[in-house]
């Protein structure tokens, strides 16, 4: 147990559960940002009154001026992939009966972006700048699966 390990190779598992409960809270800005996608399907970006820098997911301060966001709106049209990795197995490491592509979904001229799978899109199709839009959940709870996934919009 106090053995000095110097390589990975010599690490071993040690099973067992460790007791540790957390809870998450969203804060003033999560909270606005799950609302809207619950009770609107809209996806919200704020913005700073100082140097108009929009923010997604929505920040309360702005993160280069230190001003306060008061300017918040839903981003415009579709969003457009930044980046991009297709899965092939599960965080289980068990091979997946299709692959899934998830990816960073930015919108032009807000900064950040949320990070969602893809659906209805052929994984070899996809590539950066491809534009996306969600696809809104029947039923929505307040969480980020209010969209169930992303994809490119219907009428492309
Ligand atoms: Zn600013």
């Amino acid at each position: 147990m106090l053995d000095k390990i110097s390589k990975s190779t010599e690490l071993k598992p040690w099973r067992g559960n460790i007791p540790i409960y957390h809870r998450y809270t969203l804060g003033v800005a999560g909270e606005r940002f799950f609302k809207a996608l619950r009770d609107h399907k809209q996806i919200l970006a704020s913005a700073c009154p100082n140097c108009r820098q929009r923010f997604i997911p929505p920040k309360i301060y702005c993160e280069a001026c230190f001003e306060e966001t008061r300017d918040w709106s839903t981003v415009e049209g579709p969003g457009y992939i930044k980046t991009f990795t297709v899965l092939h197995r599960s965080l289980e490491e068990e091979p997946l009966e299709r692959p899934v592509v998830v990816a960073l979904i930015a919108w032009s001229g807000v900064r950040g972006g949320l990070l969602h799978r893809l659906g209805e899109v052929d994984p070899s199709g996809v590539k950066t700048g491809l534009e996306v839009e969600p696809q809104w959940a029947e039923v929505r709870t307040g969480s980020m699966d209010d969209i169930q996934f992303f994809r490119p919009p219907l009428n492309s």
